[in-house]
């Protein structure tokens, strides 16, 4: 089929972001084959239109009409060659969080429950619960959509950090696999709080697979129930002059050391010291369960950005701090 008949015209996101936003894309494409994504270029130039990429829509606030191409992945195979396991970008997160495990492997395990592609899960370096996905990356292969060639990134490449990469400021870059290295010797990584109970000696990946996915049950709202992007803010990272001063109004505000003499701050214990817990503006909520969480209940972005806003203002003017925004807002 030409690349043409494969692209699709006035597309609604609606199910494919997790916000729930009727976001209009102008065109719209789900790139099985290289030779599509190779061809694309042709089309963006001739249509004067830019491209984005999305996944699954779990970390994206989508504009209510989006003027560009947008491109999803949906390569989904995995290939093993000794501890060297790459994976389709398409593939979803917590799908091959199991297979590893039924596999095997361990590692991933404290990374159960994510939501979200294999190929997004290095934009952000997503983590959860003291581990990163960046421990686990040994490359990560993009298609440039500049040069119309495929790149390769090994992990020093993606200079990875607390909720960022290269990959972040570099829009001409689609991920298109990610080569993982895992082992069969298992580590437990127990140094997170809620883990501690765990009973060293009954440990197993699944254990703590299956302790994660309870907590995070209970802690994060379902986004099929109340539309949300998990966290919608980073922790802060700040000076321990900062700590210092904040200490004076917040003595027990949480915060865990971070590298260069810097600690990272818990945002969600500053939105709760202003009783923003369960606040409602328009049709947006901070959720009763984890205040990081702002749950959607509008068609449109504007209401679940005036709610952001409205914290970010708040804990500006009350501790000087800026808390920035998680999600890619496109
Ligand atoms: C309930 C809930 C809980 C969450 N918990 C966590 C958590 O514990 N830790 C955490 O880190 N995150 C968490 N998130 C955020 C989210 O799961 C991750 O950011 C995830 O990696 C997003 O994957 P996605 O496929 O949905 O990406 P999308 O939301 O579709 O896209 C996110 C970004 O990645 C880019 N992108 C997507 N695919 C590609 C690709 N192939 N190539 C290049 N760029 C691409 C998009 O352009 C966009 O900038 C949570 C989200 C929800 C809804």
């Amino acid at each position: 089929m030409k690349l043409s008949n494969k692209i699709k015209k006035s597309f609604s996101l609606k199910d494919n972001n997790l916000l729930k936003i009727d976001s209009i894309a102008k065109f719209f494409i789900e790139i099985k084959d290289l030779e599509d994504l190779k061809n694309i270029q042709n089309f963006t130039s001739t249509k004067k239109i830019n491209f984005c990429t999305l996944g699954e829509g779990s970390n994206v606030v989508l504009p209510n009409l989006l003027n560009k191409v947008v491109i999803k992945i949906s390569f989904n195979e995995i290939s093993i060659e000794d501890n060297l396991i790459t994976v389709g970008a398409g593939k979803n997160w917590d799908d091959f969080v199991l297979w590893s495990l039924d596999n095997g492997y361990s590692g991933l395990e404290n990374l159960s429950g994510i939501p979200g592609s294999i190929g997004a899960a290095p934009i952000q370096n997503i983590g959860a619960y003291g581990s990163e996905v960046s421990d686990f990356i040994e490359e990560v292969i993009c298609f440039d959509m500049e040069s119309n060639n495929l790149v390769s990134f090994t992990n020093e490449d993606c200079n990875f950090s607390y909720r960022q990469s290269i990959f972040q400021d570099n829009d001409s870059l689609i991920v298109v696999k990610v080569i993982f290295k895992l082992t069969k010797d298992f580590h437990p990584n127990l140094e997170y709080e809620d883990l501690n109970s765990l009973k060293v000696e009954e440990i197993s990946p699944f254990i703590i697979r299956k302790h994660i996915l309870k907590i995070r049950r209970a802690k994060i709202s379902d986004p099929n129930e109340h539309p949300n992007v998990g966290s919608f803010f980073k922790n802060p990272i700040i000076s321990l002059d900062e700590l210092a001063k904040i200490k004076q109004t917040l003595p027990s505000i949480k915060f865990y050391s971070y590298i260069d003499n810097k600690v990272k701050i818990s945002a969600a214990f500053l939105i709760e010291s202003l009783n923003l817990k369960g606040f409602v503006l328009n049709n947006a909520r901070v959720s009763e369960k984890h205040s990081l969480v702002l749950e959607n209940k509008s068609k449109k972005s504007e209401d679940i950005l005036d709610l952001a806003s409205h914290i970010q203002s708040s804990v500006f003017d009350n501790y000087n701090i800026n808390l920035e925004i998680e999600p890619q807002i496109f």
